[in-house]
């Protein structure tokens, strides 16, 4: 790579999330080079989101000391039917395997439930470039109601969002739970990490919320790699960072329980090592096969 500094040669990732937008720049050989992060505000509406975007990504140019015009691409993963074209790519480039075909399936359980699949080592997209809503295949028809208007959803299920709406409905009805003392009757503050905590100081009850989550999760992946028989599904967001030791077992024992024999036993299921970094890393990827 005889490239010099003065050629746009780095790509910006972002990852838009329902909480936060966070993007990162990336050089050529796609290592991180700096990144920024500001609260999404989606309440705002678009316009003001988008003028977010556009700020966090001036503010990752600036924390990597470079200019814009040093830019070739930027990658976007959103949330929402959107979300097939960058989240198909998130976690390909962790797993060193760019040049080989492969079937990869991505999960990423956080305020949402988005996903993305590499088929035949390309991104899966469907006919209208919505495929890979990972989060509404319906898990449980008699399940809670989803923000699309199902019932049951895995994304209603499994979810932050759900495992809070749980928890809080659960604390209202006079549910005993360490979080309620860690953070008050309200449990506004409520993170997945106190997800963690009380688990550990031995809460029995966010315990089994959690377990459920999981459970569902695994059920998921088994659905998943029933239809498409993929070699690995890796598993990420905030949820799974936060509780990774807590949920990881439980869901690939539930996805073993539930994988047909014969097809897919050997499948690898793991959680992602790029945490924080994968939405931004899935961005630059797609910015670089786009500007090829
Ligand atoms: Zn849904």
């Amino acid at each position: 790579m005889a490239e010099t500094s003065t050629k746009a040669e780095y790509v910006v990732g972002v990852d838009l999330g329902g909480t936060k937008i966070y993007s990162g720049i990336f050089d050529n050989s796609l290592e991180y080079v700096g990144t920024a992060k500001v609260s999404t505000k989606a309440q705002r509406g678009t316009d003001a989101v988008i003028e977010r975007i556009a700020r966090c990504v001036q503010d990752a140019v600036d924390e990597s000391d470079l200019s814009l015009k040093q830019l070739r691409g930027i990658g976007v993963g959103a949330p929402g039917a959107v979300d097939a074209e960058a989240g198909s790519v998130i976690f390909a480039p962790n797993l060193g395997w760019r040049d080989k075909p492969r079937h990869v399936v991505g999960i990423f359980v956080g305020t949402g439930i988005g996903g993305g699949l590499v088929l035949n080592g390309e991104p899966y997209r469907g006919a209208n470039h919505t495929g890979g809503e990972i989060g509404h295949m319906v898990i449980d028809v008699d399940g809670p109601k989803c923000s699309c208007g199902n019932k049951g959803c895995f994304e209603a299920l499994a979810s932050r969002t759900a495992i809070f709406q749980q928890i809080k409905t659960a604390v209202k009805n006079g549910q005993k739970t360490l979080l309620t003392e860690m953070l008050g009757n309200d449990l506004e503050d409520l993170r997945s990490g106190d997800l963690r905590k009380a688990i550990r100081r031995g809460d029995k009850f966010v315990e089994k919320v959690v377990e459920e989550a999981a459970e569902y999760t695994g059920i998921a992946v088994a659905n998943l790699v029933n239809l498409l028989n993929p070699e690995i599904v890796v598993l990420g967001g905030g949820v799974i960072e936060a509780l990774a030791d807590e949920m990881m077992a439980i869901i690939v024992e539930m996805a073993r329980d539930c994988i047909l024999s014969g097809t897919s036993k050997d499948v690898q299921i793991i959680a992602s090592t790029l945490g924080d970094n994968a939405g931004i890393t899935g961005g630059a990827v797609l910015a670089k096969r786009l500007t090829k």
